[in-house]
């Protein structure tokens, strides 16, 4: 029995089924990507890049890409669309529903890579593994001193993590081997973080004023979009350090770098960014901010992962199989309003 995809439905009758056409909001990476897309395009009609949109049934996208309703109507065949990506805030979801167009993402696969992501950021941050290598570099090294460089410590110290699903979880256990105290915000209580002794804030703010070092979470929703303003940044401890390996906009990055600026909290460490890849002025010019290029996911194993769950998604939504990771949708518009 096949697994392929269903074909298209102008097919001939008698004649060999068309392969749906597939295309890509970007040229196809190779590396760990290669044996993925490979089997997809034994599959469907891969067309990497977008001038087949106009044909395309599916479309694989990356974050960043954004995939629009202008993009969308391009696009009048398309039945499926899967994001390369946990996170799908770059998918213009009401306009997917409104065409039943099915969507999946890449939850679960990334989440140790990110998790472990996050600790190199909050390690950095705390014990200026940047400032120590350019010393180093420039030779500035004088040899042992005391003073030089002394940093927070993680031991003992209070982690806040703000949105405790698949990869804020991950982060807590991995703050708790490191003998952290963590607490967390999150809409839901999480019984299972505290059965291993994590306790829940009552508030964000709650969090903001105890934490000695916040990481961020939480997917980009309207709800999340600048959670983490002036205000917050205010409320933050004055040595504390500040992580992001969710999305730039959680933070008011103008805001940051004023705070950044005035030296509370006394670090950043961030991995997006607001307007990404631009940077906000003056950011890049602070020494107490570490600054990576959206490398959450960067790790050849999860990236060939992430690659095969997203190909397994498309394969399984083009032939009208529930994927195992679809999107919810929003509740589509009526398409014949009573009134
Ligand atoms: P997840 O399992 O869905 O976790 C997100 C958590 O955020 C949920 O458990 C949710 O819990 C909480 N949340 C949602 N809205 C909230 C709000 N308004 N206030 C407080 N908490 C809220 O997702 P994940 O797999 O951990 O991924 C999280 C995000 O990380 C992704 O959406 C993506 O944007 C980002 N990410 C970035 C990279 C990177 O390369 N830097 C890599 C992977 C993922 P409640 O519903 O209980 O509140």
């Amino acid at each position: 029995m096949s697994h392929g995809p269903s074909p298209a439905p102008d097919a001939a009758p008698g004649s060999e089924p068309a392969r749906p056409v597939v295309c890509t909001t970007r040229p196809l990476p190779g590396g760990p990507f290669a044996g993925p897309f490979a089997r997809l395009a034994q599959e469907v009609d891969l067309r990497p890049g977008l001038e087949a949109l106009a044909e395309a049934e599916g479309l694989v996208c990356f974050p960043g890409d954004p995939v629009d309703a202008a993009l969308m109507a391009r696009a009048p065949r398309l039945r499926a669309i899967a994001t390369v990506s946990v996170g799908y805030d770059h998918i213009e979801l009401p306009a997917a529903a409104a065409r039943g167009i099915v969507v999946t993402h890449t939850p679960g696969v990334l989440t140790a890579a990110t998790a472990e992501l996050t600790f190199a950021l909050m390690l950095a941050a705390a014990r200026h593994l940047l400032a120590g290598d350019r010393l180093v570099r420039e030779g500035g090294f004088r040899g042992f001193d005391p003073e030089l460089l002394l940093g927070l410590e993680l031991e003992g110290a209070c982690l806040g993590v703000v949105g405790a699903g698949r990869i804020g979880s991950a982060v807590a256990e991995r703050a708790l081997a490191f003998g952290m105290r963590v607490l967390y915000h999150s809409r839901r209580p999480r019984p299972a973080l505290e059965a291993r002794g994590c306790a829940r804030a009552p508030s964000l703010a709650a969090l903001l004023e105890q934490a000695d070092v916040v990481s961020l979470h939480v997917p980009l929703t309207a709800e999340t979009y600048h959670l983490i303003g002036a205000r917050e940044l205010a409320l933050m401890r004055p040595h504390a350090i500040l992580v992001n390996t969710a999305r730039g906009p959680v933070v008011d990055e103008a805001a940051l770098v004023e705070a950044l600026a005035r030296g509370r909290p006394a670090a950043a460490a961030l991995d997006v960014y607001e307007r990404e890849p631009a940077l906000s002025p003056g950011l890049a010019a602070l020494p107490n901010a570490v600054l990576l290029p959206h490398l959450g996911s960067a790790t050849a194993r999860t990236r060939r992962r992430m690659a095969e769950l997203a190909v397994a998604g498309l394969l399984d939504a083009l032939a009208g199989r529930p994927p195992d990771h679809a999107v919810p949708l929003p509740d589509a518009p009526s398409a014949h309003p009573s009134s």
